[in-house]
């Protein structure tokens, strides 16, 4: 049954928390943490927008978790999809068919340009990374890979080397032929540009400057977030990607887009390279796809590269590659995103809600420098003064100031997405505009009464 926030059994839900949360302290390692200097939130029941902690408190979800529940929680359709895909057949061996797996690369590839026809499922985005980085290198002979700086690709091997985030330098020595490169950013441009188009065109300059000095017939792939997203949400220029797009073709290298974060609704569109009218060579794609409710991930492949793989062994698998619960969570979670027109509401949220009530936030905001982004995908500069554009947290650091704010806006019941100095706006696609309205009501009321001494 789907949960109700009236049905709480408060005393009850206390203390299985409190039980889940001494096991935690006791038994779990947690993600990209310093174990012990951790207090994680929990989180015991949610449904739409909302999550509810330990305590029974509210909050609404302005993070959509990792930026994966874009459908929101336990919406009513995939919960049943899951429970009935279960009664049936909860697991199989990848070299099999069955009809959930089925269905779902149909609905996913029936929204995908012509020639991208089919899926290798995996677990998740950064296997889904690595997957295509390696039939990349297959298909082409060639072994270098190319990313931006300012990205995330997750987590493993070869997707942690690609990533181009303080987080992967500690002990990562970097792995031989992944090369990285500047995207466009005016904000904090590289380049000294002053416009968007400046700055496209200087940041294409430098890719194709970094692609002659690596030499052109060394390079795999170029793999890049249609969008970036936890790097920053810097929505780039058509005729930026529409520039990557020809240098891959006029070298022989393959474009990876990877929407992993900003596929599936999350930038108004279902995928977010639809924004600039290129057509990808291969797409991985996780987090929306079944809004996480049960790990998926995936590789969309051209007609070239599959066939590639036509009479040669892909040499790579893994077990639960196309899980059926996964995929009957997939086929539901895209029924749900079109039949409920989801997609064109998250186009509409940005355009009428998200972008105006932020840029008003930022004029009248001491610390917020800038705000941008697209659909249900934004971002905040936190800094310390709108001249110097110095972040309020170091990169790659924490800060009090900036842990202050966060904690501030949970106090009024609204849980935003925080990397460094940003604050990401990333509520669930299909959040209503009352919730939206309320959430951005508590950023407004946080952010302007800012007030950091140096
Ligand atoms: N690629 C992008 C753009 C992501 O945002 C992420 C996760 O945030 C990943 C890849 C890694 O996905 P996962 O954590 O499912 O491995």
């Amino acid at each position: 049954m789907v949960h109700q926030p009236g049905e709480i059994d408060l005393a009850a839900l206390k203390d299985e928390s409190a039980r889940a949360r001494e096991l935690d302290r006791a038994h779990v390692f947690h993600s990209w943490s310093a174990q012990r200097l951790i207090d994680p939130p929990t989180v015991a029941r949610a449904h739409g927008s909302t999550v509810i902690d330990g305590e029974g408190r509210e909050f609404l979800d302005f993070s959509s978790q990792l930026v994966n529940t874009n459908i929101g929680h336990q919406h009513p359709a995939v919960v049943q999809a899951i429970k009935d895909q279960a009664d049936v057949l909860c697991t199989i061996s990848p070299a099999t068919v069955n009809a959930a797996r089925s269905e779902a690369a149909r609905l996913i590839t029936e929204r995908t340009p012509a020639g991208l026809d089919h899926v290798f499922f995996t677990n998740g985005g950064a296997d889904a990374n690595e997957h295509a980085i390696r039939m990349a290198r297959l298909h082409t002979g060639r072994t270098k890979v190319l990313s931006r700086y300012r990205s995330y690709h997750g987590g493993t091997q070869t997707a942690v080397n690609v990533t181009g985030d303080p987080r992967r330098w500690e002990n990562e020595t970097g792995e031989s032929g992944v090369v990285h490169f500047f995207g466009p950013f005016l904000y904090r441009s590289e380049f000294h540009a002053t416009t968007e188009a400046e700055e496209a065109e200087r940041a294409l300059q430098h890719l194709r400057r970094t692609i002659e000095l690596e030499g052109p017939a060394t390079i795999a792939a170029i793999i890049l977030e249609s969008i970036p997203g936890t790097a920053g949400i810097m929505v780039p220029s058509p005729e930026y990607m529409q520039g990557v797009r020809a240098l891959c073709d006029e070298h022989g290298i393959v474009l990876i887009a990877d929407e992993v974060m900003a596929g599936f609704g999350r930038s108004g569109k279902w995928f977010a390279f639809e924004h600039f009218d290129i057509v990808p060579d291969l797409i991985t794609f996780a987090k929306g796809v079944n809004s996480g409710y049960v790990p998926l991930g995936g590789v969309i492949l051209s007609d070239a590269i599959f066939e590639t793989f036509a009479e040669r062994v892909y040499p790579g698998g893994l077990t639960y590659s196309g899980h059926p619960l996964a995929c009957a969570a997939a086929v539901a979670t895209i029924n749900a995103m079109a039949d409920e027109g989801m997609i064109e509401h998250a186009a509409h949220l940005g355009e009428t809600i998200i972008g105006p009530r932020l840029r008003q936030i930022a004029e009248n905001s001491k610390h917020v420098g800038e705000v941008r982004g697209i659909g249900a995908f934004w971002a905040i500069e936190l800094v310390w003064d709108k001249e110097s554009k110095e972040p309020l947290a170091p990169y790659g650091g924490g800060s009090p100031e900036v842990a202050s704010v966060v904690a501030a806006l949970k106090e009024h019941g609204v849980i935003p997405f925080n990397n460094y100095h940003r604050l990401h706006v990333v509520p669930p696609i299909n959040i209503s505009e009352e919730d939206l309205e309320r959430g951005l009501g508590v950023f407004e009321k946080v952010l302007t009464d800012l007030d950091f001494p140096r």
